[in-house]
């Protein structure tokens, strides 16, 4: 990577709805969770997207086809098209059709995502490792997958038939708890074969390089709440990012972040998308943002002052990344986090 270490989040004095011309969004924990719009989410797009920010929706998840997410963004009341919706299924899809002839079979482990993304490559999906496949595929499929998938998977990698995964997430949020993810799916395949498959989603460059072909984004920002997907692809991509903190990161996984995970922007919701952004700026031996100033003590993170507890997080990212360097910050956040009601 090119990228010089970040040791602090960027201020901005545009909006970021301005300053980028195409949001890519996360969906689950940026977007929805557990099926519901996350707050402010509806009202912030639409203030973004009326503004002239594109936006478009990029989810590992492979398992749904891309007009069934926009129907359900849609029905939340973000309207959006499938041509607006990016999913891993595409990108493996494409990275499939890199490397078999046209028209090639494919062995397809997982949901009609997968399916529908082969056949607009021109490949056709088949169902049995007995059907010369030249590639296989795994996506997630859901809970009613049949065992015997993994099985027919097996016996075609174990031949040497070149294998993909649309994705490697070891879990997947559902509303009643965590789930095993498309990853643990494929671990089961690396277990039987010991063969290692070619990976699209995020954090990998092919997902990545899937949205900008479809988007034609010129100045895009990655928009996400996981810290070792969304952020590492952006960093991946070369691209700005924004963490939310509507989903799985916290304070204490923001500071303990290594540089590919460091984010442009931290803001709490996808509000951040209509403001500028605080400039954190050195100050007394610390970092000040805002009325918060923090420093990189013996054993902890410290922080005085108060404020805007969103300021405190940023003034805390910059103590401890800069602290860190290219490795990852060990000093304790805990007294610091709480002053911010963390
Ligand atoms: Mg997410």
């Amino acid at each position: 990577m090119s990228q010089s270490v970040r040791t602090r989040p960027e201020g901005s004095g545009q909006a970021l709805s301005e300053a980028y011309d195409t949001a890519l969004l996360d969906l689950d924990g940026v977007v929805y969770a557990g099926g519901q719009a996350i707050a402010h989410a509806v009202d912030s797009l639409a203030t973004a997207r009326a503004g002239g920010m594109r936006l478009a929706y990029v989810t590992n998840n492979a398992l749904r086809t891309p007009d069934a997410v926009a129907a359900h963004l849609t029905e939340l009341g973000i309207p959006t098209g499938a041509g607006d919706v990016i999913t891993s299924a595409q990108a493996v899809a494409r990275l499939i059709a890199d490397q078999v002839s046209p028209g090639a079979r494919v062995l397809v482990i997982g949901g009609e995502g997968l399916r529908v993304a082969l056949r607009e490559r021109g490949l056709e999906p088949v169902e049995s490792a007995d059907d010369d496949p030249a590639a296989v595929v795994q996506g997630f499929g859901g809970p009613d997958l049949p065992w015997g998938r993994f099985a027919e998977a097996s016996y075609a990698v174990a031949r040497g038939v070149p294998w993909f995964a649309s994705n490697t997430d070891l879990t997947i949020p559902s509303g009643r708890g965590i789930a095993p993810g498309n990853g643990a799916a494929v671990e089961v395949v690396r277990i039987a074969t010991g063969a290692e498959p070619q990976v699209a989603g995020k954090p990998l460059p092919p997902m990545h390089r899937e949205t900008i072909l479809r988007t034609g984004a010129r100045r895009p920002l990655v928009v996400g709440d996981r810290l070792d997907t969304d952020i590492e692809g952006a960093f991946n991509g070369d691209v700005d990012s924004l963490l939310v903190l509507t989903g799985v990161t916290d304070g204490a996984k923001l500071l303990a972040a290594p540089p590919r995970h460091r984010p442009t922007y931290v803001d709490a919701d996808l509000r951040g998308l209509l403001a500028g952004q605080p400039e954190v700026v050195e100050a007394d031996g610390g970092f000040r943002c805002g009325g918060w100033t923090a420093r990189a003590g013996e054993e902890r993170l410290e922080l005085e002052g108060d404020g805007a507890a969103l300021d405190g997080l940023r003034a805390l990212c910059a103590a401890a990344w800069t602290v860190a360097g290219e490795g990852v910050c060990e000093l304790d956040p805990g007294k610091a986090l709480a002053r911010l009601g963390q």
